[in-house]
């Protein structure tokens, strides 16, 4: 709006109307004049969102999108809708009671197209980095999938996590900014939102000084007890070891009840021995704050090494975590009959 001309507070006239009230035509925008709205269009200018352009729906009720930015690179990413929440982020004390209904719902989110992180159990890392998105794509990703389910805000429960593809920590400014879109615009709540990284010290450093009114929920995507194991799956613990990354947590500032999440994804024969939760116990207790642990047992990908853990690993890897006193929470697998762990999509389908 200051680029064509007009006082700056049309613009957020304009956020207001894209992301609080989903407008998707500028002739709907009545909040402008009629002769500003003509002159937008016959400039060429735009609004709407990234639009879904495939839907693969589980039976587990899982829909996974490929979304399509609608810009020049024809770029897409991938975007989950997991109704009833994720098993691990509801039902841990750290939210009130809250009903089984469909309007209970996750969205994971992508930050970037591919990523650079290299995580060896991850198709995305596959397709290395293409580009980030931008704030506008973050955000809209999310308000694509609120339009698709007719989800209206402060009345149905909604959660974002921001793990989908990409290291948002990697695309820290528009991550942020999206984050801060889609709370003080859309009206999300930051409690109900969940950033994953994989361990991006000065992002977490970054992170911690956000204020309590748009900083989401941390988790970090642990997934090894040691640094010879973790960097071995996870290469980007070279660069920043798994201490330097757990004493960078020690730093947020907590919410009431608020707990630092640290996702541990068990690859069977690698990282689901009981000796592995005790060192992860003693790892997670460094933080000094209240924690929990979510496992997950690893999602088979097409031509990725590693196996499903066994039934019984996943189960003594959980007992010796409680047994040291952590909270821990098992997550089921979802969507796993349509590829719906991260990156899968985009690789099987694109090729
Ligand atoms: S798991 Fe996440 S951080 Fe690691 S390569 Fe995949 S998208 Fe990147």
């Amino acid at each position: 709006m200051a680029k064509i001309g007009e006082p700056a507070w049309r613009g957020r006239q304009l956020a207001e109307a894209i992301y609080c009230q989903r407008l998707t035509d500028i002739a709907a925008i009545t909040v402008l004049a009629k002769p500003l709205r003509r002159r937008l269009v016959e400039a060429g200018w735009k609004v709407g969102r990234p639009a879904i352009a495939q839907v693969f729906r589980s039976a587990d009720g899982t829909e996974r999108y490929l979304i399509d930015c609608q810009t020049v690179d024809a770029q897409t990413v991938e975007t989950v809708w997991m109704p009833e929440g994720d098993g691990g982020e509801a039902g841990d004390g750290s939210e009130e009671e809250e009903e089984k209904t469909w309007d209970r719902a996750t969205i994971c989110v992508s930050s970037q197209v591919g990523c650079a992180v290299a995580c060896r159990f991850c198709l995305t890392a596959r397709l290395g980095l293409q580009r980030n998105l931008t704030t506008g794509e973050i955000a809209g990703q999310v308000v694509a999938v609120l339009d698709r389910h007719g989800v209206e805000v402060g009345r149905d429960r909604v959660n974002l996590v921001f793990m989908g593809m990409g290291e948002p920590f990697l695309n820290y400014d528009n991550f942020m900014a999206a984050v801060r879109l889609l709370v003080n615009e859309v009206g999300l709540s930051p409690r109900r939102m969940t950033v994953s990284t994989a361990g991006v010290v000065p992002g977490i450093e970054r992170f911690a000084q956000e204020p309590a009114e748009v900083r989401p929920k941390l988790a970090i995507s642990l997934n090894a007890p040691n640094d010879s194991i973790r960097s071995e799956v996870m290469p980007i613990n070279r660069k920043w070891p798994i201490e330097a990354v757990v004493d960078a947590v020690r730093a947020v500032r907590l919410r009431p009840r608020e707990r630092i999440t640290f996702e541990y994804v068990l690859l069977g024969g690698v990282t689901d021995r009981p000796e592995h939760a005790r060192e992860v116990a003693r790892l997670v207790r460094r933080t000094g704050l209240p924690v929990k642990v979510n496992l997950i047992a690893w999602n088979p990908g097409p031509g990725i090494e590693y196996a499903t853990p066994e039934a019984d690993a996943v189960e003594n890897f959980r007992r010796a975590l409680a047994e040291e006193g952590i909270a821990v929470y098992l997550r089921k697998p979802r969507g796993r009959d349509i590829y719906a762990a991260c990156g899968q999509l985009k690789r099987t389908v694109e090729g």
